[in-house]
Parts: structure tokens; sequence; C-alpha cells
């Protein structure tokens, strides 16, 4: 368990009262056993009746553990297995969540002062979640509305896609992209105006795995092949298996089916998040490693004035909520129409809300620094004036 400090508004009084909620540490799976890593390189070849053969009884109960918790983390599913989900307990998590959009004096009075820097996941967050991964676009308005947060902070695209695949959907050169969960981070193109002379690629922490990478996306090609709708995404220095359009009878045989790749792997592991499971080498980088590392090459390593705001769906970002909750920096918001154990702060419903959040964001840095602008002027006239 972990406790988080959230701002709740009182129903009673009207006021707001900071508490400390506890949390339990959401746990992903790791599949890495405790053995030497596979070279890079060397790939095996086996059948695929021999690799499900290979799966021993831990692994089989590690694989309904993926599909359990990717049963549960799917919203359709909550909704339809769960009609009963009482109100009660729909209201005690809005409580300790609160939305980002209620919420959002307290949040910018927690910011005044201090440098905003903004963390975006992309898939369910500025795109709503699609059937097919590769249509998973953003709409018109919400780039623009990216744009415009992009003038008044920096911003950074984090996602466990490729980071040329989400740049390809974004298409905004003035942001940070950090792609395959963090492991390919890339400042804006057009050079960084918070940052002078940053570096075009910032950090590729895992590019030794990229041989492997590419062998275990072969293998789980041809394991996936015969079970339809299972869609394997290749995301440069991870993969996911995408189970969006596969049957939920078939979702523990296609489990097994990565599961059995994997056993070849070690040094890969694999992790779950809605209805797709990632594989990635086992280096300890992830979404909050990435947030830390470009707040550092942002120059807010050690700096008490900035304030990170991560916005993101998936369990992969509770890495990353995790890290702002432990430096006491920031928030995390979490996008979601259900509860779910988060390391977030605040909620938002979906990526329409997302939008409204960050429209006024932009609308209200845009009042104070007309506000400060008109001071600025006052000061100096009435020393001109003196
Ligand atoms: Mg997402």
């Amino acid at each position: 368990m972990t406790n988080q400090n959230v701002v709740v508004p009182d129903a009673k009084s009207g006021i707001n009262m900071a508490i400390t909620v506890a949390v339990s540490g959401s746990s992903l799976f790791s599949s890495a056993a405790q053995k030497p890593p596979a070279v890079p390189g060397t790939y095996i070849t086996i059948s695929k009746k021999k690799l499900l053969q290979n799966l021993d009884i831990n692994t089989g109960a590690r694989i309904n553990a993926w599909v359990d918790s990717m049963r549960a983390s799917s919203p359709t599913h909550i909704k339809s297995s769960s009609p009963h989900l009482s109100d009660d307990h729909h209201n005690s998590w809005t409580m300790h969540h609160p939305s980002a959009l209620d919420m959002f004096e307290q949040i910018t009075n927690a910011s005044k002062g201090k440098q905003i820097v903004m963390f975006l996941d992309y898939d369910g967050t500025l795109s709503p979640i699609v059937d097919d991964p590769d249509r998973a676009f953003m709409s018109d308005s919400m780039r623009a509305t990216v744009r415009k947060v992009a003038r008044y902070f920096p911003t950074a695209i984090v996602s466990g896609r490729c980071r040329d695949k989400v740049y390809s959907f974004v298409r905004l050169a003035e942001l940070y992209y950090a792609g395959s969960h963090g492991m390919d981070i890339k400042g804006p193109s057009k050079g960084s105006k918070y940052k002078k002379g940053a570096e075009a690629v910032l950090f590729q922490p895992a590019s030794e795995y990229l041989p492997m990478i590419d062998e275990v996306y072969k293998a789980l090609l041809e394991v996936t092949k015969d079970t339809p709708g299972a869609k394997v995404e290749n995301n440069k220095f991870c993969l996911s298996v995408h189970f969006r359009c596969v049957d939920e009878k078939k979702w523990s045989e296609l489990a097994k089916q990565v599961g059995s790749v994997l056993e070849m792997y070690p040094s890969l592991r694999l992790t779950q998040g809605r209805k797709v499971l990632e594989i990635r080498p086992t280096i300890k980088w992830d979404k909050g490693k990435a947030l830390e590392f470009l707040l550092e090459s942002l120059g807010y390593a050690n700096c008490t004035d900035v304030f990170p705001v991560y916005i993101g769906d998936d369990r992969t970002d509770e890495d990353a909520f995790k890290v702002l909750r432990e430096r006491g920096q920031g928030f995390g918001i979490l996008v979601s129409k259900t509860p779910k154990d988060t390391n977030a702060s605040y909620s938002l419903q979906e990526p329409s809300e997302v939008m409204a959040f960050l429209r006024r964001l932009v609308d209200w840095k845009k009042l104070s620094l007309r506000r400060q602008f008109r001071i600025r002027r006052r000061l100096e006239e009435m020393k001109m004036s003196l």
C-alpha cells in the first residue's frame, strides 16, 4: 500500500481539504525468470505445438492472471459483468480521484510560480481506443489543442507505440516524443525553445535489444497467425499483442501463445494493458523513468519550481503517476470512466474531457500572462512618473 495526497471537495462544507489516501501498489506482471539472458541474434526455430508443450504449470497460472487482469481492465467488461457495481463504490473512487475539470482552480493554484510541464499518453488519452490500432487517429481539434499547449508549456507525448508511429498520428514537430514506453526519446525536431542546443535523439537505453525484439516479433507473428483478430505490433524497442479484435473466448489461447514465445527469452518481460499484452526488455526503464529523464534534460532535475502534469489511461502510465507522487511534484490524471486502482490524483473520463482540460489550461495561462504583462506595464509607468 502506498499513500498519496490529493485535494478533494468536501460536499457538506463546500471547502476543499487535503487527505491522504491509501492505494494498493499496482502490480504489473513480469514474466522474466531468473535465467541467463538469451543472446541477441540467436533465433531458435521451434514448432508452435512444442512451444505450447513447454509451458509449465506456473506459466499457466500466470497466463490466467494476465487474462483475468485484462478482462478486469476492459471498460466494456466492467459494465456488462458488474451491472451492480455500487454507486457508493463509484462515488468513493470519484471522491478520492476527483475530476481534473472540477478541481481545475485547485490544480492551477498549486502550480503558481512553477513551470508546468505536460506529459501526454496517446492511445485512450488523445485518441479514442479503436479496434484497429493503425487507425487510432486523433481529431484535428485535439491536434490544434495540443499545439496550443506546447506553445505555453514544454510538452511530451509518452507512448508504448513506436516513436515514428506516434509521430505519424500527432504530427507536431514542436513536441518531445518518448516512444516504446520511454525507451526511444527525441526532442522537438524544430529544436527546443525551452532547452537551447538539445540534441535531436536524446536517449535510447535499449538499443542492444533491437535484434532480439525483431526475432520475437517474427516468432509472435508465426504463433498467433491462426488466431482470428490477433495483431502483433512492432514498436521498435517493444512489442504489443492486441486482443481488441479477438473473441474473448480465445484470449487464454492467445495469451498462452504469447507466453510460449516469451519462455524462450527470459531477458524480456511482459506487461498487460487495456486489451493488450506488451513485451519489452527487462531493463529498469518505463514511462516514469522517461518522465524523470525528460525533466532532467529540460533542466528541472533538482528544481522545486517545476509542476509536471501527466495524463494517461493505461496501467503502464502508473509508473509515471508513481514518480510524481514520490517526487511530491505536480499531479497524475487518470483517463477512465470506471474506478481503477491508481497512483493518479485526479481523473478525466475520456479524450473529450482531456481536450476540455487542456483548453482550459491554455486559456488560464493566456489570461495570467496578460495579467502579468499589465502589472509590469503599470509598474514601469509608475517608475517613469517618479
Ligand atoms: Mg493509453
